[in-house]
């Protein structure tokens, strides 16, 4: 049984386990698969967009120069508002792209 000392020290590893915890939701990796993603035509190399389907796709737009996009400059990825903030391929696409003003 835990006494009152004990409860208090555990209190602030208890509360950084659960910012750990939501810290590393979200930077879950979006995958192709994901429901939504398929919805939107997520690829992680835009060059495999099936423009057939998404013919708003243009050769060159990516991730990286999507409004929607937050990862630094240069990363392999990071994260995307559109799919609450899921790790998303800097080289990657959906239909949801906006371009970067
Ligand atoms: S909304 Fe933009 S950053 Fe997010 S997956 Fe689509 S193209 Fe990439």
């Amino acid at each position: 049984m835990l006494n009152r000392r004990r409860f208090i020290t555990l209190i602030p590893v208890a509360a950084i386990g659960i910012l750990g915890a939501t810290s590393a939701q979200a930077q879950e990796k979006l995958s192709e698969t994901d429901p939504t993603g398929q919805a939107l035509g997520y690829k992680e190399d835009a060059t495999k967009v099936d423009v057939k389907k998404f013919a708003a796709y243009k050769a060159g737009n990516n991730c990286a120069g999507c409004a929607l996009y937050s990862g630094k400059a240069g990363a392999v990825n990071g994260p995307c508002s559109a799919f609450g903030g899921k790790l998303v391929t800097a080289k990657g696409w959906c239909s949801a792209y906006a371009k970067k003003a």
